[in-house]
């Protein structure tokens, strides 16, 4: 596996993180392609201005710039050996639909994270292109908490995860990959054994949605102060830690459940939360004896809050936040579908993905069926052409 030329698509949190890390620990250049709106020109004044972004994690600093930004794939995609799109899950078709024309013949794409069904998108994509050689793999969550404090100039690391898994089509990459990763990343990347356990172990579907539903569920008017909008993973109660571990365990039933069906089918790093929170965590975590322990005294989400919107003088709870239109149609939706393939059923998370798509204004599930007016947006296999296990089973 040769990779002399890394392009990193979007200019968020994430990807101002991973360009000071990536760049501590990867010769080779590094390209940054921004096509959304003005941020190729905006991100490009202002870095020549600074000259460097810096990374900062606690007393420590890192540095770094990309090689060239462009807003055309046509400058930075070309030549890249590995595309890794830090993007939210809505912006992983366009994007690669956009920069399939120009990319190599074996080029690796990656999409951190990847969230849930993103192969279904990602290998028709290639099929409908007949770029079938190129490959491409899935990080489970992202490496770090981050946020821009300056943009094209400053990010603040608030918390770096010990191990991440990752999962590559065809499987057989999949190790020398995570070695790779591994090393530029500085950090352990473990290889999983298959692209659903991706889906089915993407964490986010059941954190995001299951907090924001056990804090806003029955308060969806509620207005705050500054400083009273609730606290995220701090504010979980007893009550929204057992919704979630009745999210996680429905997870698992299903897991179970494919595992019943095909014997061969490796599904063991679909973990259950609290073992996901402490193999992720070990060292951020203070107090380990309960799923909400692990998350009220987790270090690496100290004092991030609840998403909110400000309205005249007060804060109303945000639900066109990511945590639940990346997290519902690219999370728990595709659970729900291939739950439904399985002939398993979810109550609890039916009930979340009900609420929650209505804040959102969407439509999923409609009479118990994913025949909702809006479904034709979540990443589900059905809307792939994939309509059995059999052929969810072989990513
Ligand atoms: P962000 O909002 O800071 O950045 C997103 C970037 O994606 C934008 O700057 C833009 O370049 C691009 N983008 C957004 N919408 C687009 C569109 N429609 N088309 C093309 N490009 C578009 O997000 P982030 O914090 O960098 O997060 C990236 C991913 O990582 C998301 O899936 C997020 O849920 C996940 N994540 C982030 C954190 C974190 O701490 N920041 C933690 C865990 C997971």
């Amino acid at each position: 596996m040769k990779i002399d030329i890394a392009t990193i698509c979007g200019g968020g949190n994430a990807a101002h993180a991973m360009i000071p890390i990536i760049r501590n620990h990867f010769s080779g250049k590094i390209n940054l392609f921004l096509p959304f709106g003005d941020e190729a020109n905006h991100f490009q004044k202002l870095i020549d201005e600074k000259k460097l972004l810096t990374a900062i994690m606690g007393d420590k600093e890192i540095y770094g710039r990309p090689n060239k930004v462009s807003k055309f794939a046509k400058e930075v995609c070309k030549e890249a050996d590995l595309i890794l799109m830090l993007l939210p899950a809505f912006a992983h078709e366009k994007t690669l639909q956009h920069i399939m024309p120009f990319l190599k013949e074996e080029a690796i794409i990656g999409a951190i994270p990847a969230r849930s069904g993103f192969e279904y998108a990602a290998l028709k994509i290639l099929k409908d292109n007949k770029k079938e050689k190129i490959k491409i793999f899935g990080m489970q969550t992202l490496p770090w908490a981050c946020r821009i404090k300056e943009y094209a100039s400053k990010v603040d690391i608030l918390g770096k995860k010990k191990s991440v898994g990752m999962a590559a089509f065809p499987h057989k990459i999949t190790s020398e990959l995570a070695s790779f990763l591994s090393r530029v990343l500085n950090l352990k990347i473990e290889p999983l054994p298959n692209m659903l356990t991706l889906t089915l172990a993407n964490v986010g579907q059941i954190i995001h949605p299951g907090i924001m539903y056990g804090l806003f569920k029955g308060k969806e008017q509620a207005t705050y102060q500054k400083e009273t909008v609730p606290l995220f993973y701090q504010g979980v109660t007893k009550e929204i830690a057992k919704i979630l571990q009745e999210m996680s365990d429905e997870i698992l039933m299903v897991a179970e459940k494919i595992k019943v069906l095909d014997k061969n089918v490796n599904l063991e790093r679909v973990m259950g939360l609290k073992n996901w929170l402490i193999y992720s965590y070990e060292d951020s975590i203070i107090d380990k004896k309960n799923l909400q322990t692990c998350f009220n005294t987790n270090s690496a989400y100290k004092g991030l809050r609840a998403p909110v919107k400000k309205e005249n003088d007060y804060f109303l709870p945000n639900f066109q936040a990511r945590y639940l239109t990346e997290d519902i149609p690219f999370g728990l939706v595709v659970t729900k579908a291939i739950a439904q393939l399985a002939k398993v059923n979810i109550p609890i998370i039916d009930e979340v993905i009900l609420t929650t798509s209505k804040w959102i204004g969407k439509e999923y599930i409609k009479r118990g069926y994913l025949k909702g007016k809006d479904i034709k947006d979540a990443r589900i296999p059905q809307n792939y052409n994939i309509n059995n296990l059999e052929e969810i089973i072989i990513y």
